[in-house]
């Protein structure tokens, strides 16, 4: 069985304000890439490693974290698109064909844990597709577009998802294509595509397990997330020495 992991890296980040993406910036002597870089190649179900860089940052990528740390799973560090999945879809074509599971996740996760991974390999093998969250702590409503409650949905069933997302790799890989062919409808209808389940959904009918994972599996978007980030990055630190 060969297991593959797409990292999602090809995003620009306008959301911290920084000059560079947020994947690229310092968390505690390290780029924020690395860690979940680290995490997959040190996950020893995991054969091959794609990244998917922005097209400014490929080299960067390759030299100053790939080569320098010695990631010698990574076989490739291909250019993004514009939106995300199309980043995702780049990643799933560049892998090898006889992947059967791969994983898809956010560079800007830095915090995903190795039992995350195995739980999710687990339940992917069982499900076809499985996806790691946690269960909302707050209550959740469900507005219109004047900020007026609609609904408030049962807290119990309702889930944050994060990455890592898994699945058996030619459904997700097809149902990707099918997303690419099916492009200028979605934007018609204003549908936007926010996460792999959902495409394993519309375009291939498969319902994703979800996983129970840590509220610590944080995604980088605004400066006050690296903050948290620097904080979490030292816990982890002090609980492996
Ligand atoms: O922008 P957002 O926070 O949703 O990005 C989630 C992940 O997807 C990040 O790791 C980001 O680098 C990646 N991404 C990408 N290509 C894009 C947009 C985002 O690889 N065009």
């Amino acid at each position: 069985m060969k297991c593959a992991a797409v990292i999602l890296a090809g995003g620009t980040g306008r959301r911290m304000g920084n000059k560079i993406p947020k994947q690229y910036i310092d968390l505690n002597g390290k780029p924020v890439l690395y860690y979940s870089l680290k995490t997959f190649s040190d996950a020893e179900f995991i054969d091959e490693i794609v990244v998917v860089a922005d097209a400014e940052h490929t080299d960067r990528v390759q030299n100053d974290i790939v080569d320098l740390y010695g990631f010698h799973k990574i076989s490739a560090v291909v250019a993004g698109g514009r939106e995300r999945y199309h980043s995702v879809a780049k990643g799933l074509e560049t892998l090898s064909l006889d992947t059967d599971y791969v994983f898809i996740h956010d560079g800007a996760r830095p915090f995903a844990t190795a039992y995350t991974l195995e739980r999710c390999l687990h339940y992917a093998k069982k499900y076809r597709a499985a996806v790691a969250g946690v269960k909302a702590k707050d209550t959740i409503k469900i507005s219109d577009d004047d900020s007026m409650v609609q609904s408030t949905p049962d807290r119990g069933h309702v889930w944050m998802v994060q990455t890592p997302q898994t699945f058996e790799f030619m459904l997700i890989r097809d149902a990707y294509r099918r997303l690419l062919d099916d492009e200028d409808r979605l934007k018609t209808a204003g549908i936007s595509v926010t996460d792999d389940t959902m495409v394993a959904k519309m375009y291939a009918d498969v319902d994703a397990r979800l996983v129970e994972s840590t509220y610590d599996n944080i995604k980088i978007t605004t400066p006050e997330d690296m903050e948290l980030a620097k904080i979490i990055c030292l816990n982890r630190e002090q609980e492996t020495t």
